[in-house]
């Protein structure tokens, strides 16, 4: 497969070309089609396997058309740690370049202030951790109502750390209607369960 076959925005695809990717790598083969159509994933991959650009490339195109409202984020990445949501979002910059997406990462150590300033405006990608982005909706700064797209990343570090019912209670505040793109490098029966829960009917890739 070649990422011209994968039927991205063209905009994603020069940014792609621009980093020197060339060919996908095997989770990005196996995810980018069927979240392009707008089915749930479930990809069982490790860090090192490309796996970020598997549903940033998806959501990038899926969100190049239309406008975030104020405090109504379209779409909502949940990672562990503060570290991994802040590779996310440089993932995020470096692939919708040549799209004009807005983008907040919430996480501990940065005020609320300048926070809530960037979701006041919209956005259209939010990444998150999940104490943090609760904190946000107690708050009553955040409406998650409009999400379309929802990605958990890392879930069995999310599992590790306590924070399935979190998880749990984001997957409730959003539509039942929102795509999810759902990572784990391992499936512990706790996983599955929440998979089981909250993903309709995921295509399932395993590398
Ligand atoms: P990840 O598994 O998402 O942490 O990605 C691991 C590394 O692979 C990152 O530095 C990416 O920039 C790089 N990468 C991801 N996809 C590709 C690709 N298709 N071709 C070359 N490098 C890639």
């Amino acid at each position: 497969t070649k990422f011209s076959e994968l039927k991205l925005n063209p905009k994603v695809l020069k940014a792609i070309d621009d980093a020197g990717y060339e060919t996908p790598t095997p989770i990005q083969a196996g995810a980018i089609p069927p979240a392009l159509e707008g089915r749930d994933v479930l990809g069982i991959a490790q860090t090192g396997t490309g796996k970020t650009a598997s549903f940033t490339l998806p959501m990038l195109s899926l969100l190049a058309r239309g406008r975030a409202r104020a405090r109504m984020p379209r779409s909502l990445v949940l990672c562990p740690t503060r570290e991994l949501a802040a590779q996310v979002a440089e993932n995020f910059d470096t692939y919708s370049k040549y799209l004009k997406l807005t983008k907040a990462l919430l996480i501990g150590g940065v005020s609320f202030k300048e926070q809530d300033t960037l979701i006041d405006k919209g956005v259209d990608v939010l990444i998150a951790t999940p104490g943090r982005l609760l904190d946000h909706f107690e708050r009553g700064k955040l409406i998650l109502s409009d999400v379309k797209v929802m990605v958990v990343d890392e879930a069995d570090r999310m599992l590790d750390m306590g924070f399935i019912p979190d998880i749990e209670r984001i997957f409730g505040l959003t539509p039942f209607t929102r795509q999810t793109l759902f990572f784990s490098a391992t499936m512990a029966p706790e996983i599955e369960r929440i998979t089981n829960t909250f993903l309709s009917a995921p295509e399932r890739i395993e590398v």
